[in-house]
């Protein structure tokens, strides 16, 4: 199995206004630019500065405004001939787009994201929506990933909880994928459970965790970038994604008015954690307390019954991915947890 692992990481204050330096050192002389909705407005021309001054061509820019399946198609046939990146500016979506358009083009991506609400902007993974459904679709890990600090800390602080949540789900995950292999024998990649959690440690272990304090994001940061690098070194989403990605995803589908991926996955590892009997759970949750993650929910709870449902329907998401749900008296068991501790209360409403 071939790896690749981004060759190009900048994590710091102003990253953006050197993006054509950067493709410059790596020989690119002419790219196309994707877009989040509202970006091109917020940091369109420092880019267009910074590939002039490097003398970098733009041969084709858009704005992306869905993730269906058929507009990545109809754009990567739109590409005109001699692009030889791609450079992706925005939030999940239009990251997610772009890798997609840069894995069908068989072209190398800059991966640069405007916020960090979730873990896809350095996985090997596009979420696209094909006919009307939401689905993870293998892409090719981004060449490169360039995260300002400054501009990631100016996005809406709900996108840096989301991706914070999204974070700690690395703990149920790992655990979820060793109860795989006791269960059914599945296979656990020591190296990729490293990367996964070595990351999230980093962050536990941080005295200021502010999301004000640049130094801190940084870390938040580099721990979602790892995170697409465990899943990349794997060849599956095992050490990124859990039982509490699975209570998420059938909340999706079930909420009158779904939150925040990350903010969903948050809150469902402080609820598969209890199950697991996790050694770390207490350390997650005061990461989730201290960063001001819990406080946000609590002024935005999640909808009670959707949730327990979810947790319920949990299985049906991915049938034969073993996790702590799959067994039905454990999950009986969480859902009379939920609907009978006070705790709940301030995260499901
Ligand atoms: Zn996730």
């Amino acid at each position: 199995m071939e790896i690749n692992i981004p060759a190009l990481l900048r994590i710091k204050p102003n990253a953006l206004n050197k993006i054509g330096k950067y493709l410059r050192k790596d020989g690119f002389d002419r790219v196309a630019v994707y877009y989040g909705e509202g970006m091109k407005d917020l940091v369109g021309e420092r880019v267009s500065i910074s590939l002039d001054s490097s003398e970098i061509r733009v041969g084709h820019e858009e704005t992306v405004a869905d993730n269906l399946a058929e507009s990545v198609l109809t754009s990567a046939f739109k590409l005109p001939r001699g692009i030889e990146a791609i450079v992706a500016v925005g939030g999940g979506k239009a990251i997610d787009c772009a890798k997609y358009v840069a894995f069908l083009s068989h072209l190398p991506i800059l991966s640069v994201p405007t916020s960090i609400s979730n873990d896809g902007f350095a996985s090997p993974q596009s979420s696209l929506v094909v006919a009307g459904k939401r689905k993870s679709m293998k892409a090719a890990i981004p060449h490169g990933v360039i995260l300002d600090t400054e501009i990631i800390g100016a996005s809406p602080d709900r996108m840096t909880f989301s991706g914070i949540g999204d974070l700690v789900s690395k703990y149920s995950a790992v655990q979820d994928w060793k109860l795989a292999y006791h269960a059914e024998g599945e296979p656990v990649n020591d190296f990729a459970v490293m990367i996964s959690l070595q990351s999230a440690e980093n962050l536990v272990n941080f005295p200021n965790k502010s999301i004000r304090d640049l130094e801190f994001l940084r870390l938040v940061c580099g721990a979602l970038v790892m995170s697409g690098v465990a899943m990349e070194v794997s060849g599956s989403s095992r050490p990124a994604s859990g039982s509490e990605h699975l209570v998420s995803h059938a909340y999706d589908a079930l909420a009158k008015k779904p939150a925040l991926h990350g903010i969903q996955v948050g809150v469902a590892t402080m609820a598969v954690t209890l199950l697991q009997g996790h050694p770390k759970r207490d350390l997650i949750l005061s990461l989730l307390e201290e960063t001001g993650f819990c406080s946000y929910v609590e002024a935005n709870p999640l909808e009670k019954e959707a949730f327990l449902r979810a947790v319920d329907a949990a299985p049906s998401v991915k049938p034969g991915y073993y996790t702590v749900l799959s067994d039905d008296d454990a999950r009986a068991s969480l859902v009379e947890e939920i609907k009978t501790s006070a705790f709940w209360n301030r995260f499901l409403a």
